[in-house]
């Protein structure tokens, strides 16, 4: 089987400063994570790879560089997803872990359940071998400077450099046809602490089904809860008509022109199953903004390895590979 895969690093008002490091940060996580598919390796430890990447670029809302909460710390989310067995594992509301992915993965390995949360997940983490660091080292200057614009103010995202979202996310499929998804995130600025969104919630931020999909969601959490919007948008690619001529091929998807961005990935006007994939990746997030009036985006895999997304913020940075192996990126 081909291998596939797909990263983002959030939907949100990207100003164009932040433009480049979004690209160079995504195109690092795709080469973290090819170099490990391309090579005949696990679709886990190319999400896992490529996100690892992700936490460690300050540019984006996960890890290092997460936002801040009122309280002015850091507490981060994280979920990866087996599509084969429909197992998870999940952390949230931690606050001492360097890569959350990490410790996603762990509890996906080594525990009969499928999410820790706070105290109880570092805990775990530190009885199975991964470091717990000090909650300042997760701080970014900028996103301290940040927090107290806020809490001088009122909270604003003009403080954030317009950056309220920025959740990163992967999906991957390796040569054994095994499909992983996962997502992580420091969640919304300024949020309630112990508050949690949509990212580590298996079927909302992240869902895998090899039956159907891989999905990674980024936006506005407690509206992405209410539609269960990865669950979802697997379920879209499950019921995707295979018949080429069956469903109609629209100019316009929210902020991205589906024509044209699928002529980046296969250098034709879509059709067929690579067309469907594109079309469930729209359709949950019009259903976002329909159902919700909120903003946000996913990436996607069907389970042949074909790539979606869609987003309906201004911009959102992502980046695949293509079926020739070259890497797009965009923000
Ligand atoms: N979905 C994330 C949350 O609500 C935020 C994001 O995607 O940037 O926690």
């Amino acid at each position: 089987m081909k291998p596939s895969l797909i990263i983002h690093g959030g939907a949100w008002d990207i100003p164009d400063e932040a433009v480049d490091a979004c690209k160079s940060g995504c195109r690092l996580a795709l080469d973290a994570g090819w170099s490990i598919l391309s090579r005949g390796g696990s679709s886990l430890d190319a999400v896992e790879a490529a996100i690892l990447v992700l936490e460690d670029e300050p540019v984006f809302d996960a890890g290092f560089g997460s936002h801040l909460n009122l309280d002015g710390r850091v507490e981060c989310d994280a979920i990866v997803m087996n599509g084969e067995t429909l197992r998870s594992g999940a952390v949230a509301a931690v606050q001492r872990i360097r890569n959350p992915i990490r410790l996603a993965r762990a509890v996906l390995e080594h525990s009969p359940h499928m999410m820790l949360v706070a105290e109880g997940a570092e805990r775990f983490a530190k009885d199975h071998g991964i470091d717990l660091c000090a909650p300042e080292d997760l701080i970014s200057e900028a996103e301290r400077e940040a927090w107290r614009h806020c809490s001088q103010d009122t909270h604003a995202a003009a403080h954030h450099r317009g950056h309220e979202q920025g959740t990163v996310g992967a999906v991957a499929l390796d040569a054994h046809g095994k499909l992983f998804a996962a997502t992580s995130t420091g969640g919304t600025c300024c949020k309630l602490p112990g508050r949690v969104g949509d990212s580590p919630l298996i079927g909302c931020g992240c869902y895998a089904d090899s039956a159907a999909g891989g999905v990674s969601c980024t936006g506005y959490g407690e509206a992405i809860m209410k539609i269960v919007m990865a669950k979802t948008a697997t379920e879209l690619l499950r019921c995707a008509p295979r018949s080429e001529h069956s469903c109609p091929v629209p100019e316009k998807t929210s902020g991205v022109d589906v024509r044209h961005s699928m002529e980046n990935v296969w250098g034709t006007t879509p059709c067929g199953e690579n067309f469907h994939a594109m079309m469930a990746a729209r359709e949950a997030v019009h259903l976002l903004g329909r159902r919700t009036h909120a903003t946000g985006g996913l990436i996607l895999l069907d389970c042949a390895g074909n790539p979606g997304f869609a987003f309906n913020t201004p911009r959102m940075a992502y980046g695949y590979v293509t079926p020739e192996g070259a890497f797009f990126t965009s923000v």
